[in-house]
């Protein structure tokens, strides 16, 4: 992190900022403050003006027409999915398949990959840090296999307990499914260790990256996973669409999730043959416009010095954990070994709903409530907090303002 440090001053958080314009807007009198990235980041003019430039130019539908605009619309479309390969050094593009976002790739792997793997007996394990959409589906897919889901202890850093996690491992866990990064704490999670000791006992590892890939750059070979999913609107691309990664193998043996058009090869009465890798797992028109806007996105976010801008994002969390320390009553929710920049918070006597409000009053964005996580909220004993959190167009002078807002409802509140 020191290293790392050093190259703070090379990002130009400014010139960055100006690439998104609906942050140079006012909102309640005040300039507009944007730190609630962990929910959704803002699009830059890239993405803006590659989704518009192809419902301009290009529009019409991929893979079947034969003429120019469905060609030109199938060339972009796939090379996004080159783009979201090479992004996640993925050995082909045929293993990335587009789903409306980490909500649908879990659902995905789970009534596929868990409808026909799972027995009864069989484990699936999740720490108590996931997100609602890492729970809920291998809940539902394992009441019917008579298989369990069960929730790996988390330490009061907001860390996962190894150690639990250490006895909790047997041959009858299949599967081992957590966040890289948790949205509601920021904790970095140490995959690579996890997936070898899941390994270990053969089970398949899902990573969830929703919160990991705008941060950093990702190598699902390097990590070993078996499949890893993340959304494009956290990416800086458009909602509504992301990608699965999955092993080869694993992808192959897995029955199909929809069924419709484009994912079949022939269809009879008697009988309907399944489309190969990727489009197996595609069926329907998809949303043409949101791959090439994720397209833009990644483009975007690879012309930018990661190591500068990860750097830069390390500062903002540090300079926010500095001033805090000088309002009493202001604290942290956990402090885990490693966090991106994510500033979960609570503030004594002030509820953080209010604060949210209080804030939004003087232009400041943050999210407040469970984050998507009532498990980890129960585990620390409160029904929610406020978070703010950063990326690339984030400055200090927003930490300053946070501060300044969260001063302004302490003496209102507290
Ligand atoms: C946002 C998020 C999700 C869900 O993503 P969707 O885009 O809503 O499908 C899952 N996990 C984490 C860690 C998230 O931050």
């Amino acid at each position: 992190m020191t290293a790392a440090t050093a190259l703070t001053q090379a990002f130009d958080a400014a010139a960055v900022r100006a690439d998104f314009p609906i942050l140079q807007q006012e909102v309640n009198g005040h300039p507009l403050i944007y730190l609630d990235n962990a929910a959704t980041t803002q699009k830059p003019n890239a993405v803006i003006d590659a989704i518009t430039d192809y419902y301009r130019n290009d529009n019409a539908n991929v893979h079947r027409g034969a003429h120019a605009l469905s060609d030109r619309a199938t060339q972009k479309f796939e090379a996004a999915r080159e783009a979201v390969a090479a992004f996640l050094n993925s050995p082909s593009s045929r293993q990335v398949i587009w789903v409306r976002g980490v909500t649908e790739a879990v659902n995905l792997v789970a009534n596929t990959w868990g409808r026909s793997e799972l027995r009864e007996g069989d484990r699936v394990l999740l720490p108590y840090l996931e997100h609602h959409s890492d729970i809920v589906p291998w809940q539902m897919v394992c009441a019917e296999t008579g298989s369990s889901v069960e929730p790996i202890p988390v330490l009061e850093s907001g860390d996962i307990d190894l150690d639990a996690l250490d006895s909790m491992l047997d041959e009858r866990v299949k599967m081992v499914a957590l966040n890289h990064v948790s949205n509601a704490l920021g904790t970095v999670n140490p995959v690579q260790q996890i997936i070898g000791k899941a390994k270990a006992v053969g089970a398949k590892v899902f990573i969830d990256g929703a919160q990991a890939v705008a941060h950093w750059p990702l190598d699902v070979q390097a990590l070993g996973c078996d499949f890893y999913a993340f959304s494009g609107h956290k990416l800086f691309g458009p909602t509504g669409i992301g990608a699965l990664w999955g092993r080869e193998e694993l992808l192959d043996a897995m029955p199909p999730f929809l069924g419709g058009g484009e994912m079949i090869e022939t269809v009879s009465f008697s009988g309907t043959t399944f489309n190969t890798l990727p489009f197996k797992f595609e069926a329907g028109t998809p949303n043409i416009a949101g791959v090439i806007g994720l397209g833009a996105a990644i483009d975007y976010v690879q012309s930018l010095d990661r190591a500068a801008a990860a750097a830069h994002e390390q500062d903002l969390l540090e300079y926010t954990l500095a001033l805090a320390a000088d309002i009493d009553g202001l604290s942290r929710v956990g402090h885990p070994r490693e966090a991106v920049g994510i500033y979960s918070f609570l503030l004594a006597g002030c509820h953080p709903s209010d604060v949210g409000m209080l804030l939004d009053q003087q232009g400041i964005a943050v999210r407040t409530g469970h984050h998507c996580a009532q498990p980890l909220m129960a585990h620390y004993g409160v029904p929610g907090t406020a978070r703010a959190s950063y990326t690339i167009y984030n400055t200090r002078e927003d930490v300053d303002a946070l501060m300044a807002g969260i001063r302004k409802a302490k003496a209102l509140f507290g």
